[in-house]
């Protein structure tokens, strides 16, 4: 008898993450029109990538990224009835990256996730320059923090329940 798991089964195969600056801002433009409902062809192909991903590495060099490609999601997955087993698999890594990352410690007083436990769906707005950012490796992101600070365990942490209490609110 196999013991492998049997997970839902969702399509394959996932396409490679991107490893140049411009790659990955094509990745995040897709990710902003799935958010505004123009390119839901590809919709589920692109929140599976983002989750195999994280499963591959929850903690890995681009977690943060693809967790963000998550919150940028979440709204499609929550309302847009994706194909069977995406929400569960989104909610699942989610979680496994929020336990991953949650007791980490750090020197801290906020991060930047912490408007979007509030208000995911107003603070997406700002989301896409900062991402923009990221990606380009900027010295600063367009707001108060540096790079280094959304790279912080807790803000990965933190973007991850985020994104999983819209899915369970
Ligand atoms: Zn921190």
């Amino acid at each position: 008898m196999s013991t492998s798991t049997t997970r839902p089964t969702a399509p394959e195969p996932v396409a490679p993450a991107p490893t140049t600056p411009d790659a990955w801002r094509d990745l995040l433009d897709d990710w902003d029109d799935i958010r505004n409902g123009y390119h839901l062809g590809e919709a589920d192909e692109a929140v599976l990538q983002c989750v195999h991903r994280l499963d591959a590495d929850p903690t890995g060099p681009d977690a943060l990224l693809w967790t963000l490609g998550l919150v940028t999601l979440v709204p499609y997955v929550a309302a847009a009835a994706p194909g069977p087993g995406v929400e569960a698999r989104t909610a699942e890594v989610l979680s496994v990256v929020a336990r991953a990352h949650g007791d980490r410690m750090c020197e801290h007083e906020k991060h930047p996730f912490e408007p979007y436990e509030d208000d995911l769906d107003t603070q997406l707005e700002e989301l896409p320059s900062a991402l923009s950012a990221l990606i380009s490796q900027e010295a600063e992101v367009p707001d108060e923090y540096a790079p280094g600070h959304w790279h912080c365990p807790r803000n990965i942490a933190g973007f991850a329940r985020a994104a999983l209490s819209y899915l369970t609110m």
